[in-house]
């Protein structure tokens, strides 16, 4: 395979990150933001909607810096996931398990 796609990653906009004034953010904020650019439209709006659920992580308006995407687009994306995917087709989706009654699923490791 010879093909080369390039791949524009964001660069985050966050003041931490602007100001370089902490390595590890910018460096987290980095690497969010090249997982980011392997993922397709859909997925990057879930990722990001399911870190702005987080009650300790960024808001929104943090995001959207960190990211480059809109606030209306992870907001969106939260929706989605709250919603099960219910509105997506499931054909490129990996299914796991089996029966997932609800959407609510509480993650623990
Ligand atoms: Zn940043």
């Amino acid at each position: 395979m010879t093909s080369r796609t390039e791949i524009k990653i964001h660069q985050c906009e966050c003041e931490a990150c602007k100001a370089g004034s902490d390595l590890e953010i910018a460096q987290r904020h980095q690497q969010i933001n090249l997982f980011l650019s392997r993922l397709n439209e859909p997925q990057r709006r879930w990722y990001v909607g399911l870190m702005s659920q987080q009650s300790d992580g960024p808001g929104d308006r943090q995001l959207s810096k960190i990211t480059g995407l809109d606030e209306k687009t992870i907001r969106h994306g939260r929706h989605e996931l709250e919603s099960g995917l219910a509105d997506l087709p499931h054909d490129r989706q990996r299914r796991e398990g089996g029966g997932r009654p609800r959407a609510e699923k509480k993650i623990r490791r």
